[in-house]
């Protein structure tokens, strides 16, 4: 039974696992016409991650490519399980705490109990899938300078 709502404020981005960013980046920029926003290294998760946007795309939704540093990051585990492929949809919210404990109100099991550091100075935190029909969420806080 849910108790509470997560209020979220709309699909932030969709997290794609990659072997490679770059063997990836023609079918994002050549095939999908999406354009490439840049890349960094997400130490703490053990991930590069690149963004794409789609031009005229309102709504601000981009691709997050991800891509595993270290054989131990959570992406290569979830390469050699699942193969390349929609690894998480990340969710804007106002406030990442208090979205995790109307998470855990409604019963939902979190991976993360804090807020954490994402890539662009983001806060996120994620949602275990076995709570949600299967489907890895991350609530997302982007950070001041980058919200439009
Ligand atoms: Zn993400």
């Amino acid at each position: 039974m849910l108790t509470a709502s997560l209020v979220l404020q709309g699909l932030n981005h969709l997290g794609i696992a990659v072997r490679d960013i770059a063997a990836a980046r023609p079918f994002y920029e050549d095939v999908l016409g999406a354009v490439y926003d840049g890349e960094e290294v997400v130490e703490e998760q053990k991930v590069r991650v690149a963004f794409f946007h789609l031009r005229g795309d309102s709504t601000n939704v981009r691709y997050e490519l991800l891509e595993p540093t270290s054989p131990d990051s959570p992406i290569a585990k979830f390469l050699e399980k699942r193969g390349p492929g929609l690894h998480h949809t990340a969710y804007t919210v106002d406030d990442v705490a208090a979205a995790l404990a109307a998470a855990e109100a409604a019963g939902l099991r979190l991976i993360d109990r804090e807020p954490r550091r994402g890539a662009h100075g983001a806060e996120i935190a994620f949602l275990h899938p076995a709570s949600t029909g299967g489907m890895l969420i991350e609530l997302c806080r982007p950070a001041p300078e980058s919200r439009s």
